[in-house]
């Protein structure tokens, strides 16, 4: 069951999964599986005195581990399969030039805002499962094909956002029937997890993820900033890993803190039209202006918050703009720093699509609902 947090003043109430996730942790006939979205590790250092922005993720790898996780994966890995289903269906729709714009579909929030507010652009909205979700799916499947462990597998992700415990209900994400990742735990409560155990992040070596998913590219990370996602796509879809190739891409507009940007971008013939909102104020009056047909686009990825996920509702605050600023930096260093730029390129996704996932794409990576 799920626990209910009111708070003292009455000014907010808070659904916290914090005691069934220790409670599994403590079941021997459990295995507990976690993945850690890209923005929670340049914040949860907020909470144990670390430098803003600074990456934290090996000393929150080997605090999860103390705590009695069995294995530890980065959802950045997530992020890969989607740049992979996400670009193949904007070419998909590019050619065909039925529902364009694709909208993006890892926000949760916004998906919801569409739904509701738009549901004649509802359609255009990505058949893909977000990073969590693929990835959940994908645990499960390699859990239902190992039969050797007879322990029952439990799917936990680490989210900067309380819209992904929403998330994870919808059956549309689900795969024949059952949910996929079991239970959202956002930045602050595992925070508070980490304190409960009595364990100093700060002071912790850091430790490496498991493997075999253990490994993702710096598309994956940036998807926690405005302009990730789309990022992460025209790299898939340019195919280079060239520095200038990389450079050209982060320099057509599309990173930056402004509510809505523009770019245009030409794939192979074509000239495509692209806008990055974040936002959902931003959001509306894109969509406004998309409905009455005052503006085109192929392409439009909106994240409901600000800046991205590095601003969302269940991280660490205060977020003044230093903290915006440094946790922005610290997902495009860690994007930097990585040697694998482009989700393609990362070999474990490769060899998956080749292996595991061949013709389960659908059933695995996308959403069972016809919009
Ligand atoms: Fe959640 Fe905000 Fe990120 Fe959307 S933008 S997925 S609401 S944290």
């Amino acid at each position: 069951g799920q626990c209910r947090v009111v708070c003292p003043t009455g000014a907010i109430t808070i659904m916290h999964n914090i005691s069934p996730v220790w409670k599994l942790i403590y079941d021997s006939n459990v295995r507990v599986v976690v993945q850690i979205a890209p923005a929670v590790r340049i914040a949860i250092g907020d909470k144990f005195g670390l430098p803003k922005g600074e990456n934290a993720l090996g000393k929150l790898v080997a605090a999860l581990r103390r705590m009695g996780f069995d294995e530890i994966y980065d959802t950045n890995f997530g992020a890969d399969l989607t740049v992979m289903e996400e670009s193949k269906e904007l070419m998909e729709r590019l050619e065909s030039g039925e529902n364009l714009p694709l909208f993006t579909s890892c926000c949760p929030a916004w998906v919801k805002y569409c739904e509701d507010q738009f549901p004649d652009l509802a359609k255009h909205i990505s058949s893909c499962r977000s990073p969590q979700q693929m990835f959940g799916a994908l645990l499960k499947e390699e859990a239902r094909e190992n039969r050797e462990d007879q322990r029952k597998t439990i799917v936990v992700s680490i989210m900067p956002c309380t819209a992904k415990k929403a998330e994870i209900k919808r059956p549309e994400h689900w795969t024949d029937g059952e949910q996929d990742v079991d239970y959202v735990l956002t930045t602050q409560e595992v925070s508070r997890m980490i304190k409960e155990a009595g364990i100093d992040l700060a002071q912790l070596e850091p430790e490496a993820l498991d493997m075999p998913f253990g490994i993702s590219s710096g598309a994956g990370a940036i998807f926690g900033v405005t302009g990730g996602v789309t990022e992460a796509v025209l790299r898939r879809l340019v195919n280079s890993n060239k520095v200038a190739d990389l450079e050209a891409i982060s320099f057509t507009g599309i990173r930056g803190v402004e509510g809505v940007k523009e770019a245009t971008v030409t794939l192979g013939e074509r000239e495509v039209k692209i806008a990055v909102v974040n936002g959902l104020k931003s959001a509306g009056e894109v969509m406004k202006k998309i409905q009455s047909g005052e503006l085109y686009y192929d392409f439009v990825e909106v994240m409901a918050c600000r800046r991205g996920c590095i601003t969302g509702g269940g991280q660490p605050v205060p977020i003044g703009p230093r903290t915006k600023k440094a946790r922005v930096e610290g997902l495009y260093r860690i994007d930097n720093l990585a040697q694998i730029k482009l989700s393609n390129e990362n070999p474990i996704i490769q060899s998956l699509y080749d292996g595991m996932l061949k013709g389960k794409e659908h059933k695995l990576l996308h959403n069972n609902i016809q919009r």
